[in-house]
């Protein structure tokens, strides 16, 4: 099963991801902790992708995609993944149909977590992680680059008509609540 988990910056896809991955037993893929971790590495690709990170904006399409591409030939993702932070344009979301078309699999569920921007800022700003681009500056950057570039890539999915968008506000338990939901719906389709 391939699910992505969409929704703007501090919407809590990373949280409701790790709950997912649990429950049904799918690996994670999150291309901001990918890139995190290469910087983390100082490997070529962190080199490449530090000063993107830090000022909110978004990786070019091709790194990003050629990444995915080779994460998506490992073993562990045999049975799907729960991907998180991906696809974040229209292109990326074009190119994943195309990725997992090549393994006879496809998208079962685009979840969009909705989440009103006040809302985001404060808990951007609450989560105290110590990532480098939860400045004010970088948070406002990403809240634009989100409405610009990756809030289109919503459009594209229900046109594909497997999207559900569900209330990303309440406790970590209801909005998991939720996704379940969601999932036996979609499954059930
Ligand atoms: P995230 O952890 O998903 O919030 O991602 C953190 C940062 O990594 C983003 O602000 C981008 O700079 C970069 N990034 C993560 N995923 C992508 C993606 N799919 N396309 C382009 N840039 C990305």
């Amino acid at each position: 099963m391939n699910i992505i988990l969409f929704g703007p910056p501090g919407a809590g896809k990373g949280t409701q991801a790790e709950l997912i991955i649990n429950k049904y037993n799918l690996p994670h893929l999150s291309t901001g902790n990918i890139f995190r971790a290469a910087i983390k590495n100082q490997t070529p690709l962190g080199q490449k992708v530090t000063a993107i990170l830090d000022a909110g904006d978004l990786v070019p399409d091709q790194l990003t995609i050629d990444l995915v591409a080779e994460e998506l030939k490992l073993d562990k993702y045999s049975n799907g993944a729960v991907f998180d932070g991906f696809p974040r344009t229209v292109s990326q979301a074009e190119a994943l149909d195309k990725l997992l078309a090549v393994k006879g699999e496809k998208v079962d569920a685009f979840i969009s977590l909705d989440v009103e921007e006040e809302e985001l800022v404060k808990r951007i700003l609450s989560r105290g992680q110590g990532r480098s681009d939860d400045t004010e500056e970088g948070i406002k950057n990403r809240l634009k680059v989100y409405h610009d570039e990756t809030a289109p890539v919503q459009a594209y999915y229900e046109s594909h008509d497997q999207a559900f968008e569900i209330s990303g506000i309440g406790t970590i338990e209801e909005i998991h609540n939720r996704i379940v939901d969601v999932l036996s719906r979609s499954s059930s389709k």
